[in-house]
């Protein structure tokens, strides 16, 4: 497993924000954005997403309209989507205390 903490490549900040766009031709777009100096990081096109605490309603959202089969199914989903999440969120702080970069 390889783990990084994003910086800017321009100001060595750690300090980032994310915008997200969402449209018909882009599902979701992330724009990460310096918060010192305002630059442009990174750019991420996701495939799925889960927002913590939002529920089910923000994970569905984000899902294509292709990806949408049966509203008994989307539950288990959600929940294994909400548990992982959690799980590698914690597992990745570990492995970066472990490495040297922790928060
Ligand atoms: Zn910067």
């Amino acid at each position: 497993m390889e783990l990084h903490r994003q910086r800017c490549q321009f100001c060595q900040s750690l300090e980032l924000g994310c915008i997200l766009r969402r449209d018909e031709a882009h599902p979701l777009t992330v724009y990460v954005r310096c918060a010192k100096c305002g630059e442009l990081v990174a750019r991420y096109k996701v495939g799925e997403y889960y927002h913590h605490g939002k529920g089910m309603e923000s994970w569905l959202k984000a899902m294509r309209p292709g990806d949408r089969e049966s509203a008994r199914n989307f539950r288990a989903d959600f929940d294994e989507v909400e548990n992982d999440s959690i799980e590698e969120y914690q597992e990745v702080l570990e492995k970066l205390g472990e490495q040297g970069k922790s928060y």
